[in-house]
């Protein structure tokens, strides 16, 4: 037995089954160095997933480690929010700053989900109500509330949602009642959608409409541009407020815009934030309009959240990012990606849509001529992409689409050898 054997025979002995493992031989990785791990089978690997959009500025990266190893030679790993912290106050003055939300208050967090529980107890309070709207295909996290804002069912299997929820349509552009529209007329149709929703499910004091500008979890689905500005102007009408989960869509990853809510002429009331901020780091947290994040009843408090550590490494990671344009960069390098995908896949019989932008690109997957998600195929894919050195994420409501988003240091070679390893993966599985 394998020393990686004897470690899944022990994960599985003591984690939870519902806890999945990617690959029929699952990876242990055991060092990094820019886009690049290397794992305990002694391969190294292109990563295109970053930990699922995560170590957003790559492997090793010298300014973050130093920042890191500062703080901990002070010999203060934490202190709790009951003191002040500098680093939070300077990273919170930062990120207020970016959001492009006025007076914005900053709340830190140790997680996505926990940034969107907080989101939702302020919009709650702020609103007195406990009506959310929420899209269907999107993914926020798994505690209570925020699986029950979750429209994806093998994410969501709580039937104790303390929230009511209202479901909207995604922008899926392969199923679904938007699916067969223009971009304009989608957005019309999206709008009437809204009004139906609020005019039959709810009681009108709805709290707020939380989405996704591209839906993670969901397979990188997006609806058209300036869709979440037509349905704000509806929100507007009534004070709903627009809580922007730019869990994956943050820091420029979209390389048109440093948040996901910037396609749609639109600044929203809240805005969540994790992953990659902290380049593996705990860090999360909530940005938002001062009325809104100040109007919590209680007193809170974070043991973790905005600790030394953490935004120690969140200073360095948004300094590296700014200062190195990686919002260009993904830009850049993600227009190259997507073009050659499209010419190279694009009228293969097993690819249903290539989509998304910016360093954060899917491949969906069909049976030949239809809009029946492929399963089996994306698999072979998956793993055919292993066997030649890239790894890749696997996603979307069907578990169909293949999911890159690699660290936005991507060069251009880099994007090339991934290509070449996703293409040749395609034509094989596709010919098979
Ligand atoms: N929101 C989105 C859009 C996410 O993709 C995720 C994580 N996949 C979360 C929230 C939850 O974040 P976490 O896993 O840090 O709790």
């Amino acid at each position: 037995m394998t020393s990686t054997d004897d470690l899944l025979a022990r994960h599985k002995a003591v984690l939870p089954s519902w806890m999945p493992l990617y690959y029929a031989e699952p990876l242990e990785i055991v060092s990094g160095s820019g886009r690049h791990v290397t794992c305990s089978d002694g391969r190294t690997y292109l990563d295109f997933f970053g930990g699922v959009l995560t170590t957003m500025v790559g492997y090793d990266i010298p300014e973050i480690t130093e920042a890191v190893e500062r703080q901990l030679r002070t010999g203060v790993a934490h202190t709790s929010t009951l003191y002040l912290i500098r680093a939070q106050v300077e990273l919170a003055e930062k990120i207020a700053r970016l959001s492009g939300i006025p007076d914005a208050r900053v709340f830190f967090t140790n997680s996505g989900t926990e940034a969107n529980e907080a989101a939702l107890l302020m919009a709650t309070n702020h609103r007195r109500s406990n009506q959310i709207l929420a899209v269907r295909n999107s993914y926020h996290g798994r505690s209570y509330a925020a699986m029950g804002i979750t429209g994806h069912r093998g994410w969501s299997s709580s039937s104790l949602n303390p929230l009511q929820v209202s479901w909207l349509h995604s922008g899926d552009r392969l199923r679904g009642l938007l699916s067969r529209l223009g971009s304009d007329e989608q957005v019309d149709a999206a709008v009437d959608d809204l009004r139906e929703v609020l005019a039959t499910q709810t009681a009108g004091d709805v709290a707020a409409l939380i989405a996704e500008p591209v839906q993670g979890v969901g397979g990188f689905v997006a609806g058209p541009d300036g869709l979440f500005g037509a349905l704000k102007k509806v929100l507007d009408e009534t004070g709903i407020l627009l809580i922007s989960d730019e869990v994956q869509t943050g820091w420029g990853r979209t390389g048109e815009h440093f948040w996901g809510y910037q396609a749609h002429g639109v600044v929203p009331d809240l805005l969540t934030f994790a992953k990659g901020v902290g380049n593996g780091f705990a860090l999360a947290g909530v940005v938002g309009r001062a009325d809104v994040v100040n109007n919590v009843p209680a007193i809170s408090f974070s043991t973790f959240g905005g600790n030394p550590i953490s935004t120690a490494a969140g200073n360095a990671v948004v300094d590296y990012v700014l200062d190195n344009d990686l919002q260009g960069n993904a830009a850049r390098v993600g227009a190259i990606l997507r073009d050659d995908l499209q010419a190279q896949i694009g009228d293969n019989p097993i690819v249903g849509e290539i989509r998304g932008r910016g360093l954060m690109l899917a491949v969906e997957f069909v049976q030949p001529g239809t809009t029946v998600p492929d399963v089996p195929a994306t698999v072979r894919v998956f793993e055919a992409c292993r066997a030649g050195g890239l790894l890749v994420g696997k996603g979307g409501l069907y578990n169909n689409v293949i999911r890159m988003g690699p660290a936005l240091t991507l060069t251009e070679e880099e994007a090339r050898e991934a290509l070449n390893i996703l293409v040749n993966a395609i034509r094989e599985t596709s010919a098979a």
